[in-house]
């Protein structure tokens, strides 16, 4: 299951907010923060610069996330990657073969 690797990984960070904010913050629709921090990681995706051959961000070299949310990432990261297995088999096993098989690569005149 291949296809536009940053559609995919939007889809599986939203997947992975929800159910943290669901399960930690207790809402079924995003908190303002969690509503926020998806807002973000968005915005970076659409301007990443790796484009088509961008890794699956946990494993980027340049990290382009502020430290505060890339602090919010990671605890979302932590809690939901996990449980992605059980509530999202499908976008899971296409994250993992994401982050096994792309790799950063430096994009010319950057
Ligand atoms: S963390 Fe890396 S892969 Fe993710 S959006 Fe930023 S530059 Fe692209
Ligand atoms: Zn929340």
């Amino acid at each position: 299951m291949r296809g536009s690797g940053i559609a995919r990984e939007k889809r599986t960070v939203s997947a992975m907010v929800r159910m943290y904010c669901r399960d930690i913050h207790g809402r079924r629709d995003l908190c303002e923060d969690c509503s926020s921090l998806l807002s973000y990681s968005e915005r970076k995706l659409d301007a990443c610069p790796f484009k088509d051959t961008k890794p699956t961000c946990a494993r980027c070299t340049v990290h382009c996330y502020e430290a505060s949310m890339r602090a919010k990432m990671r605890s979302v990261m932590r809690y939901s990657g996990p449980r992605m297995f059980i509530r999202h088999p499908v976008l899971a096993i296409a994250h993992v073969s994401d982050r096994r098989t792309r790799s950063p690569r430096k994009v010319r005149g950057t």
